[in-house]
């Protein structure tokens, strides 16, 4: 859709502009409330407002009218570069809304709120605000343990006295081992 301003907007850039203005009144005409002719661009701010109520999308060559609308979330912006229809990236202020969605759903709602200060009986209503997570850089406690060669357990000496040991397992003798095969 086109509005009639901005119709009126081309048709004052002159005869070389007439083959633009026949295009444009292809797309349908969204009326607007200026009865006398305002810039193209304005009528455009106008009708989007700043908060894009209707969910329009811009298609526009006007690089400081796409600079502008980069400050109102969501809209998504198309230019066109030579022959291809370029779709622009996501603003910041489309991702800030995005963030902030994000971090309200997180929260626990109204009846939630209620519902837990009746079992805890604690105000939970400071929970209501979006609080951003605070990084902490956590310290090196120490080496990685994972990385830390174990060390090896000293291999315990017993010392068994002499005469222990022989009573223990006593010596076979050569003798009997002869013997069997005699
Ligand atoms: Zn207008």
């Amino acid at each position: 859709m086109i509005t009639t301003c901005t119709i009126q907007d081309l048709r004052n850039m002159g005869e070389d502009y007439t083959g633009s203005v026949v295009a444009a009144k292809r797309f349908i005409r969204r009326r607007c409330p200026h009865q006398t002719a305002i810039k193209g661009i304005d009528c455009m701010k106008e009708i989007i407002g700043p908060t894009n109520e209707f969910r329009y999308c811009v298609a526009s060559q006007n690089q400081d009218l796409n600079k502008q609308l980069l400050d109102i979330p969501a809209i998504p912006l198309l230019t066109l570069s030579r022959d291809t229809l370029l779709l622009s990236p996501l603003s910041a202020a489309s991702q800030a809304k995005i963030n902030k969605a994000a971090s309200i759903k997180l929260l626990p709602s109204a009846d939630e709120l209620k519902r837990l200060k009746a079992v805890t009986g604690l105000d939970l209503e400071a929970l209501k605000e979006p609080q951003l997570p605070l990084h902490k850089r956590k310290k090196a406690k120490g080496p990685n343990p994972l990385s830390v060669k174990k060390k090896k357990p000293e291999p315990k000496l017993q010392k068994i006295p002499s005469r222990q040991k022989t009573e223990q397992f006593p010596a076979r003798s050569r003798s009997k081992c002869t013997k069997s095969y005699s």
